[in-house]
């Protein structure tokens, strides 16, 4: 076949890479030259002529290229809490891991913590993550280091500060019951009312009202709705229409959580989804951050609403919260995304390890076989993350005109070896060795497994500076923990005892 010319303005091309496009074999990709303008891709083709003096190239000839993943949940404030704890339920969990129970942080620790992840996720062939970042108490200068981390190491962000107006205590059942009132100072949630300052205030003045920043997309982060009244969803709401901003919040993460609608919601049939649709907050513009413990016709009302869900599998099954009705809510048309959330209750931020939990749950929460799941996984960590985010324009997919962000992946591994179907493999085979190249706003930003944009070396550095502060509180924190277990477990059994009208956890007896 005759080479086609080379797209005006192409700057790289990636030549020879087995593709997956929106449209194409997902089974069987082709080969595909892709050529980059600047940030975005300008054209595909089977083969585009020879190179120009301006045009640079990368031989993807071996490599899968794929979108680059979107992490549509993730926490940057717990980075270095990663591989802490084990067999902790999530209501316990909040209290060893979430910022209101730490000291405040040195601006050091907030910008080592911020590479570490964002490392982590490119390295993994993240291309894009949601941080719903609690900064608590809120600093302008940990703000400043955040944003400073993310410009430097070169990822995408959909930022969200989370907020919240009700204490966490209010929101867990049985707690205030359970533990003597001299205990109540010490139970916390994933965001506290912030007392000095109208945080939502000021993050439209110092954040959406500010010029744009390069890879930086603004988001609102109302913690979860029981943690927010009705008239602080109503002004995220309000704000997120004027500005058409995404928005991300936690439902239902654990049974705790729908319990607790049943305690408390009575005027809304004890459910969190009615007392949203009631307030006007289902929306396309939501994103409901696992989704475990939603019953029949809270789906149905998501589907409606086009509001979607962002699944956690890893976390989910770690904090023993169960597994989301994922056939269900696929049935119903709920858009899906796919995040990996805190690095201590996940641990890993590693799509690989989301889809491939995807697809297996998505297996085992229907007994009855349904379509594929593999493509279904790729499509979660991609497209639907990127529409989520209302950029299903720009991200998510390999196309002209979009973004060029872009993960290539080495197929000379035992991984690829026999090549049966690249979707089948990419989610239950690989496992994140292959990622070789990683391609952000049209900028290689790992190359040859190694971030090109700072040092790696330097991060772990940083880390270590900070660690003997962080562990110190660490231990301090997981000590008191310990004093209130007694409580917690109390609390707990209660919790995961009292009759609900479904179950989402594994029952073998
Ligand atoms: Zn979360």
């Amino acid at each position: 076949m005759n080479p086609q010319p080379i797209p005006a303005g192409t700057t790289l091309i990636i030549r020879g890479g087995k593709a997956m496009l929106p449209d194409g074999d997902w089974h069987a990709p082709p080969r595909v030259d892709i050529a980059i303008a600047g940030t975005e891709i300008a054209g595909i083709a089977t083969n585009f002529a020879e190179m120009t003096g301006a045009t640079d190239e990368l031989d993807a000839r071996g490599h899968l290229v794929v979108p680059g993943f979107i992490n549509a949940h993730y926490h940057s404030h717990d980075v270095l809490a990663k591989g802490t704890l084990e067999e902790v339920p999530l209501e316990a969990w909040r209290l060893y891991a979430l910022p209101p129970q730490y000291p405040p942080r040195s601006v050091e620790e907030v910008h080592a913590r911020t590479l570490l992840g964002a490392l982590e996720c490119l390295r993994s062939g993240i291309t894009t993550i949601q941080d719903m970042l609690t900064l608590y108490p809120f600093e302008d200068r940990h703000l400043d280091a955040v944003m400073g981390a993310y410009e430097q190491i070169g990822i995408r962000v959909i930022f969200s500060l989370q907020y919240a107006d009700r204490k966490g205590l209010e929101t867990i059942p049985y707690w205030k019951e359970v533990f003597p009132p001299q205990m109540h100072a010490l139970l916390s949630g994933a965001a506290e009312p912030e007392r000095r300052l109208d945080l939502l205030g000021h993050f439209e003045q110092t954040c959406l009202r500010a010029p744009p920043r390069g890879r930086v997309h603004w988001a609102l982060g109302p913690s979860a709705p029981e943690r927010c009244s009705p008239a602080l969803m109503a002004r995220t709401m309000e704000l997120a229409r004027r500005y058409d901003l995404p928005v991300y919040s936690h439902i239902y993460e654990s049974r705790g959580m729908a319990l607790q609608a049943r305690l408390t919601l009575p005027e809304h049939d004890g459910s969190l989804i009615k007392r949203l649709a009631a307030e006007g907050a289902l929306d396309p513009r939501l994103n409901l951050a696992h989704s475990v413990w939603l019953a029949r016709d809270e789906i149905d009302l998501l589907a409606e609403s086009g509001t979607g869900v962002v699944l956690n599998p890893q976390g989910n099954l770690k904090m023993k919260c169960g597994i989301a009705p994922i056939r269900a809510l696929q049935d119903a048309g709920v858009r899906i995304a796919l995040g990996c959330d805190n690095c201590s209750c996940s641990d890993a931020q590693n799509m690989f390890m989301a889809m491939k939990l995807f697809a297996l749950l998505a297996a085992v929460s229907d007994p009855i076989p349904g379509p594929p799941q593999t493509g279904a996984a790729l499509r979660a960590a991609t497209e639907a993350g990127a529409q989520g985010a209302r950029l299903g324009h720009a991200i998510g997919k390999i196309a002209p005109g979009y973004k060029a962000d872009l993960t290539l992946i080495d197929m000379s591994d035992p991984s690829w070896s026999p090549l049966n179907s690249a979707v089948r493999q990419l989610v239950h085979i690989e496992a994140g060795r292959g990622v070789r190249h990683v391609m952000v706003d049209g900028k290689v930003v790992v190359r040859d497994r190694q971030l090109t944009t700072v040092k790696e070396d330097q991060i772990y550095d940083e880390v270590e500076k900070v660690m003997p502060e962080f562990r110190r509180d660490f231990d301090g924190i997981s000590a008191r923990v310990k004093r209130l277990q007694p409580w917690l477990d109390v609390a707990h059994k209660r919790m995961v005892t009292t009759e609900m009208e479904f179950d989402r956890v594994y029952s073998p007896f």
